[in-house]
């Protein structure tokens, strides 16, 4: 029926994944044994596994198919050839260089731009992205305008670059700056989209100053769908014709193909520049492979060549952007404290505003993540004092906001399974004020919350009564 108002699925289902039902009391004893970190669980404990939608999606029957037509030749595959077409019928940059993750694409452009007195903007830098340039001793600038830092501040294109401050930066430091980046979509800043006129603004600032422009283009189709819906004069273009305009202000661009690449692995390179391209070539054959694979087999770059013809799609799209929406409306609808508008792949829980008894030390949003596994068995991720509040010098405060990020996995959960979601967070929600807060008791020195141990801090303080959890 045209004009429906409920969107589907645009698929069915071919083959199914069992999802084992797990009562409280086990959930209770496996988040124990993990030190109540939610990465350290095993995944066939978790019922709805929203923590991340990195190469976490379901492939499609062409996807698998293609799987079988993987030609596993080192040098020269057919394989390859399928994968380079695909990539640049969407973004013809001149030389493509496949990896293994996005973040092999990163170290290998870094360890070449980058080094000690280099400054590298973006809107926001991915933490990945973060960490390889601060390890070649090259500073991380993020420029995101003031709507995109504030969690309720209402923008269609949150995710857009300060242009003003960006030209700041370039008159002060030019010679510094070896590359501007922007993220489409703002992974850090809450998959939040960039608009196309702010990408031309940046364009044209970075032809003035004579400086490359890359694209952290993860999202890429989701970020195009974006323009497509909120930016005037889009409506009437195919996503396709959308891409490619965004591909045609790009010196480079790294990916990972592990989101809009709807591939559970993989990743690349894109550069025009005969020297860098093979500056980053010697590097990639050192760590990654020959240039013709990366660090990819064959069968890998079928599934990302076949998943980059799918991710285009309008249907999907529209299925993918508002089966977000639906769990983000449903909980806002129920007064739940969110990050909006919401971005393209996740629905962030303003935990510090749910849990104001909880102070950012004793980590709200690790509270609420680890209540709604308790409860339902949902596994968010913790955006906060966790993740971001140890500094380098060893001292520690909290983050600029205590999130938990609800991730939705392409083309994997129905919408049964995000109404359960939203009765669990609603349940939690509702009981906020019995939460308690967690302390560490072991942390390494970097990047924490992927394997620290915490501890509940004692319940009942309300009555005085000083018992554990
Ligand atoms: C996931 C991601 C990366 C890193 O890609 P991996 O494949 O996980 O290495 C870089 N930038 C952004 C915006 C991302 O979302």
């Amino acid at each position: 029926m045209d004009g429906a108002r409920t969107i589907i699925e645009p698929f069915r289902i071919h083959a199914v994944e069992p999802i084992r039902i797990s009562t409280r009391q086990e959930r209770e004893a496996a988040i124990e044994a993990a030190g109540w970190n939610l990465f350290n669980l095993h995944a066939d404990d978790v019922l709805i596994d929203l923590l991340t939608d990195s190469g976490t999606g379901a492939m499609s029957r062409d996807q698998w198919a293609a799987i079988q037509r993987g030609d596993e030749s080192y040098a020269g595959s057919p394989s390859w050839f399928e994968f380079l077409g695909s990539v640049q019928a969407l973004w013809p940059l001149k030389h493509v260089i496949p990896t293994h993750q996005g973040r092999a694409a990163e170290k290998i452009l870094f360890s070449v731009v980058g080094g000690p007195g280099k400054a590298i903007p973006n809107n926001t830098h991915f933490d990945t992205t973060r960490a390889n340039i601060e390890y070649t001793g090259a500073e991380a600038i993020d420029l995101v305008i003031a709507e995109g830092k504030d969690p309720a501040a209402l923008h269609p294109f949150k995710g857009n670059m300060d242009v003003p401050a960006l030209e700041r930066l370039l008159a002060e430091r030019r010679a510094d700056v070896p590359v501007v980046f922007v993220t489409i979509t703002n992974n850090s800043g809450g998959g939040q989209p960039v608009s196309l006129a702010n990408l031309h603004a940046v364009r044209e600032v970075c032809d003035r100053f004579d400086v490359p422009l890359f694209f952290d283009a993860c999202r890429f189709a989701e970020n195009a769908w974006f323009i497509k819906v909120r930016e005037p004069g889009q409506a009437h273009r195919s996503i396709t014709e959308i891409v490619r305009e965004i591909a045609s202000l790009a010196d480079g661009m790294t990916m990972s193909a592990k989101k809009d690449g709807l591939a559970n692995i993989g990743g690349w390179l894109a550069v025009n520049d005969d020297r860098l391209a093979e500056q980053c070539r010697n590097l990639l054959i050192l760590t990654e492979g020959f240039p013709t694979y990366g660090g990819l087999a064959g069968r890998d770059l079928e599934a990302i060549a076949q998943g980059l013809r799918e991710v285009v799609n309008e249907d999907y799209l529209r299925y993918r952007i508002r089966s977000t929406a639906y769990l983000g409306d449903a909980l806002d609808a129920a007064g739940v404290p969110l990050v909006k508008p919401f971005g393209g792949h996740a629905i962030y829980l303003d935990a510090r505003r749910l849990l104001p008894h909880i102070s950012p030390l004793e980590y709200p949003g690790q509270a609420l993540a680890v209540a709604l596994y308790v409860e339902g068995g949902i596994r968010g991720c913790e955006i906060g004092t966790v993740m971001f509040g140890r500094h380098p010098d060893g001292s520690e405060s909290p983050a600029s906001m205590d999130l938990v990020r609800l991730a939705i996995p392409r083309r994997t959960y129905t919408q049964s399974h995000i109404d359960y979601a939203i009765e669990v967070v609603q349940v939690v929600a509702a009981r906020s004020d019995e939460l308690r807060g967690f302390r560490i008791v072991d942390e390494p020195p970097a990047l924490r919350h992927f394997t620290a141990r915490f501890e509940p801090l004692a319940s009942g303080l309300r009555d005085g009564v000083a018992t554990r959890n």
